[in-house]
């Protein structure tokens, strides 16, 4: 999609600090953390959000997770949190499907 942030981020256009890659995903440093450690794992394909899986596109998602567990079993994260928001009321600001992946803190329930 032309005008969406993070598939410019996969293409190159805007430049990003890769964790990881993929052929189905792609995982970059959160520009404005909120964990000491604060990536975002998205899929290539461009899906609008949660709410917008299917059967013929949950295969991704099932990628994106299987790099989550990749990618935190290599950093040596035990201990993370996966956060999806959907939609404006949850706070979802970048309408591409998105797993944040925080660590590095104590987190606090029920999140805010
Ligand atoms: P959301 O608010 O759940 O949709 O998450 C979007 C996330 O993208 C936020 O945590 C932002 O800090 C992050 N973000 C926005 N622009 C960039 C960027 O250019 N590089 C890396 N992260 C970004």
């Amino acid at each position: 999609m032309t005008d969406c942030l993070f598939c410019k981020i996969i293409s190159g256009e805007i430049p990003s600090v890769k964790v990881y890659e993929d052929e189905y995903c792609y995982a970059f440093n959160d520009i404005a953390p909120a964990a000491p450690s604060h990536f975002l794992v998205i899929p290539k394909q461009h899906i609008p959000s949660a709410a917008a899986v299917t059967p013929e596109n949950s295969m991704i998602v099932a990628k994106c997770f299987e790099a989550i567990a990749k990618i935190t079993k290599e950093k040596g994260i035990e201990s993370f949190r996966i956060v999806s928001n959907i939609g404006e009321q949850a706070q979802q600001s970048v309408f591409h499907l998105h797993f944040h992946v925080l660590s590095g803190r104590d987190m606090t329930w029920p999140p805010g």
